[in-house]
């Protein structure tokens, strides 16, 4: 009698769960501030943003698609990422990222990726490794 093959099983791998981990790397990652610049704003919540819409799966829970701002400069000031039209260019400007970060970004943007278990492990595991990479840091 043949054999059957199993298949193996696909851990289910909650959205929720991974976007917690890459907010916790965000924030971290840019020491509880608001990485926009010379922010002055006294606040209260940190608010970590997608540069490229989280619409784009391949980099939906990629560290290096993250900014860390505080409400003001993420959704509620007219300087905040999603309000002012502008604001692509001044955070380019800034020079809060190195060389060759918005080219790195894009080449992994424009990867094809589907935001199934596989893609959600697979950044579960590498965030969860840059958190004790930073907590080491510490
Ligand atoms: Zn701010």
């Amino acid at each position: 009698m043949a054999k059957k093959t199993k298949k193996k099983p696909i851990k289910r791998v909650a959205e929720s769960g991974v976007l917690e981990l890459w907010r916790k790397v965000v924030i971290m990652r840019a020491n509880g501030q608001c990485e926009y610049p010379n922010c002055t704003v006294n606040f209260t919540q940190l608010h970590p943003h997608h540069y490229y819409s989280r619409g784009n799966k391949s980099v939906k829970y990629d560290p290096l698609n993250g900014i860390c701002f505080c409400h003001q400069h993420h959704t509620n000031g007219k300087e905040a990422a999603h309000l002012d039209p502008d604001f692509k260019e001044k955070w380019l400007a800034s020079g809060k990222r190195p060389e060759g970060w918005l080219e790195e970004l894009t080449r992994r943007k424009n990867q094809i990726a589907k935001d199934n278990d596989e893609l959600r492990g697979y950044w579960k595991e590498k965030l969860k490794e840059e958190l004790e990479r930073l907590e080491g840091e510490k």
